[in-house]
């Protein structure tokens, strides 16, 4: 049966998750606008370290921000999230990515970035091994990254990541992707594939995005986006599918198809996939079989659905326990 194989949990080090946050700003353009913050891997980090405290799990999320009020913001709300922020770069003069979700009179939402200059973008843009990933990468537990982590790095930046990801997986770490393609953030379709077949390659679990797959290599459907997914080398694959079962297929087994939790209406399906990965890592990494894990994270991912808005309210989580301590 799948879901018995406990993943081989971090020797005690902080679960790290890579990637990048931008500032928000939701409204009517010309209007009132509302400034918060969203980015599919500090998504994660939340979900993650809110589903692990109960069992002293330690999550910290790693990017670069700029010396500016904006960058201490962030910093200070992702602490009050329980995150640690010892792994974040401080770039003098630069700033954080910006997106600004524009709401017209029907509810309809557009999405417009501002992220090519985005602090995050040069994590890596420092001597080898300078970055503080890197000087900390034999103590860390876990590493977490997606397919947006990968498209925001230049390509030296990526082989850096790559090398990192090598050195956590040679002593037994777990190596987290999670796919996430944005076909935007990349020169061309060609680069993607190539990124995203080195990492499926290098991580021990994959969290695949189905129709993520389908559009990345351009596959005439839905089967045959599953049966590639499935082949992938990665020891791990969970299939996201939306409302369909979520598949979980651990190293020469059968895929075990896992149920979703009906949702009566879906409000607002951002940060899903990133709840549903904050789950299933919780459970995973405190030695929990993948079977459980999927249904956790599909537990989650309902309750995320019928809420506005990337992170819902710690209060409303299932299983909520508070703030942390
Ligand atoms: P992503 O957010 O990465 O695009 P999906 O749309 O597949 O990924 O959703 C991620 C997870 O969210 C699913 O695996 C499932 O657990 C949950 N989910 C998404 N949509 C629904 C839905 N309509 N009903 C129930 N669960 C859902």
């Amino acid at each position: 049966m799948a879901g018995q194989q406990a993943a081989a949990a971090g020797a005690g080090g902080p679960v790290v998750c890579f990637g990048e946050c931008m500032l928000e700003l939701q409204g009517r353009p010309f209007g009132t606008l509302q400034q918060s913050f969203g980015g599919d891997t500090l998504n994660t980090a939340v979900y993650l370290a809110r589903c692990g405290a109960a069992q002293g799990l330690r999550v910290d999320y790693a990017t670069a921000l700029g010396d500016d009020t904006l960058s201490d913001g962030l910093l200070q709300r992702w602490q009050a999230e329980g995150l640690g922020t010892g792994l974040v770069r401080r770039l003098p003069g630069r700033l954080p990515g910006l997106y600004l979700i524009e709401v017209d009179d029907q509810g309809e939402r557009r999405f417009h970035y501002w992220r090519e200059q985005a602090a995050a973008r040069s994590y890596f843009d420092t001597a080898d091994g300078d970055t503080p990933l890197e000087r900390r990468a034999d103590a860390l537990g876990a590493l977490y990254l997606s397919g947006i982590s990968l498209a925001i790095l230049p390509p030296a930046g990526r082989a850096r990541l790559a090398a990192l990801a090598t050195r956590l997986r040679a002593r037994g770490a777990p190596v987290v992707f999670d796919n996430n393609y944005r076909p935007r953030l990349w020169p061309d379709a060609a680069t993607a594939q190539a990124a995203f077949t080195q990492f499926t390659s290098l991580a021990s679990m994959a969290l695949m995005t189905l129709d993520d797959e389908q559009a990345l290599w351009g596959l005439p459907d839905a089967q045959a986006a599953l049966q590639r997914t499935l082949a992938l080398p990665c020891a791990e694959v969970v299939v996201k599918r939306g409302a369909a079962p979520t598949l979980v297929r651990l190293a020469g087994q059968a895929p075990v198809a896992v149920p979703t939790v009906p949702v009566p209406r879906v409000v607002d399906t951002t940060a899903a996939g990133d709840s549903f990965a904050g789950a299933y890592l919780a459970v995973r990494l405190a030695g929990g079989g993948a079977e459980a894990a999927a249904a956790e994270g599909n537990r989650l991912a309902a309750c995320v659905v019928q809420h506005r808005g990337a992170l819902m309210p710690r209060q409303a989580m299932p299983g909520a326990d508070g703030p942390p301590a």
